[in-house]
């Protein structure tokens, strides 16, 4: 069985969502598990509604951008005005109103969940229609009937062994369909209630449909021909690799390589499945194969990691820091789940560099001020260079003002402030 995931660029447009239809033609199992995501730019879009409505400013005009958008890629795709389609995708609108009525201030996380997941809702509604009207039989398979997770809101964590029964039992259920479609990014907690597994997750999700699946590959369709040695938006001659081992993968999303969504590769590497990453303009390119190899890199790597935060905790009376107070320091950063990025300590102070997250910052803060002296700096970026040579420090060695470097041997750090 194969896994197809479209993220938002890939279904952009109606053109975009005609390429789809072309890609998935070229599928080789039937059903095909196809996950999408939000189109476009539509979940900052939702975004920026749901903030506007939580302070109380006019946020109308953005939902009409946010509909029209929608309303026009279905007009094109679908030039018959009486196609069910537009009285769903209404239905959904009116959804949404409802929703944006009963968000709460007060339940800020279960508020975001309940709003932006309709990016995707829609998107899978409109692709999935598109796939019938064009002769695929495609099942709508909605992920809140599928993917249970905590009720951790904005973050939530996957229960896998129901996840794994219900996927299995709908992919029985729908098997003579030729395409199975569900939606990144969501699925419901135990009582049936919307949630989200972080930013950028669907690729997670057609991860964990893999794993579930015992699938034999997982295609991720990107507007990237493949993995590159660098965001191909901070240099002009990246090198794709044609392979990679899933330990390799896994390393440059926890750096920061936002080609891939961080959870992705574990349940693949679990399971031995294959993920490829080929590009959806020239679909018919190989692109990536991530897989267990032990080959070395074909090249070094750069992944940049932006809005930073560089945190350090000292005492201010000449104490040295030690392993106590480091397991106090720990504690505290564990029960906030702040993840370090970099860390360095010297005698008298300890610093991590983690990503900027005001909330968490300033909860830190309050926790731990009476045993620190403590200083940050924030709009600061992580530079990683993996496996490392001389040509590519010189390259992307910072020129700006460094506040952290370190080297070990196959991988080169910095902390530094974007002039
Ligand atoms: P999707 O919405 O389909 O998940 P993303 O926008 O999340 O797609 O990921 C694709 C983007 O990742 C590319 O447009 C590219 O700018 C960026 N990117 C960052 N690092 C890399 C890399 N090492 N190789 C390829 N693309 C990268
Ligand atoms: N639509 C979600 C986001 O933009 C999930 C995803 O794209 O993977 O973060
Ligand atoms: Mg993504």
């Amino acid at each position: 069985m194969q896994i197809f995931k479209f993220g938002g660029a890939s279904i952009n447009t109606a053109n975009a969502v005609r390429n789809l239809f072309e890609i998935v033609c070229t599928r080789n199992s039937n059903p095909l598990i196809v996950i999408v995501s939000a189109m476009g730019k539509s979940t900052n879009v939702l975004e920026d509604i749901l903030d506007k409505k939580i302070r109380n400013a006019a946020f109308k005009t953005t939902l009409n951008f946010f509909k029209k958008y929608h309303l026009e890629i279905c007009k094109n795709l679908f030039n018959n005005s009486g196609n069910q389609i537009f009285y769903e995708l209404n239905q959904t609108f009116l959804k949404l109103h409802h929703t944006l009525n009963r968000v709460d201030a007060g339940k800020p996380e279960w508020s975001y969940d309940q709003v932006i997941s309709f990016g995707e809702k829609i998107s899978s509604l409109i692709v999935s229609t598109y796939l019938n009207v064009s002769g695929i039989k495609c099942k709508l398979l909605p992920a809140t009937d599928v993917i249970e997770t905590t009720s951790e809101f904005r973050e939530a964590r996957i229960i896998w062994d129901s996840t794994s029964e219900k996927i299995q039992d709908a992919v029985s259920a729908y098997g003579n369909y030729d395409i199975i479609l569900s939606q990144g990014f969501i699925g419901a907690d135990g009582s049936g209630i919307t949630t989200t597994l972080g930013r950028e997750g669907s690729d997670f999700t057609a991860a964990i449909f893999a794993y579930c699946l015992n699938a034999d590959s997982v295609t991720v369709w990107k507007d990237v021909p493949g993995v590159m040695n660098a965001d191909p938006r901070i240099t002009n001659d990246p090198v794709m690799f044609n392979t990679l081992s899933y330990h390799e993968a896994s390393e440059m999303t926890y750096y920061g390589a936002k080609v891939i969504h961080p959870k992705t590769i574990k349940p693949l590497a679990n399971k031995n499945i294959p993920l490829f990453v080929r590009g959806f303009d020239d679909y018919e390119k190989p692109g990536t194969r991530i897989h267990n190899c032990k080959s070395d890199p074909e090249t070094y790597a750069v992944i940049y990691k932006g809005d930073q935060c560089l945190f350090s905790f000292r005492f201010a009376d000449f104490h040295f820091v030690n392993e106590k107070n480091l397991v106090e320091i720990y504690y505290v950063l564990d029960a906030l789940n702040i993840r370090i990025n970099m860390m360095q300590n010297s005698a008298i102070s300890f610093s991590i560099c983690i990503d900027h997250h005001e909330k968490k910052i300033r909860k830190l803060i309050e926790l731990l001020q009476h045993k620190f002296v403590l200083h940050y700096n924030t709009g600061l970026r992580l530079v990683t260079i993996k496996n490392y040579d001389q040509q590519a420090l010189e390259k992307y060695r910072p020129e700006e003002e460094l506040l952290l470097e370190q080297k070990s041997r196959a991988d080169y750090q910095a902390v530094f402030k974007p002039s």
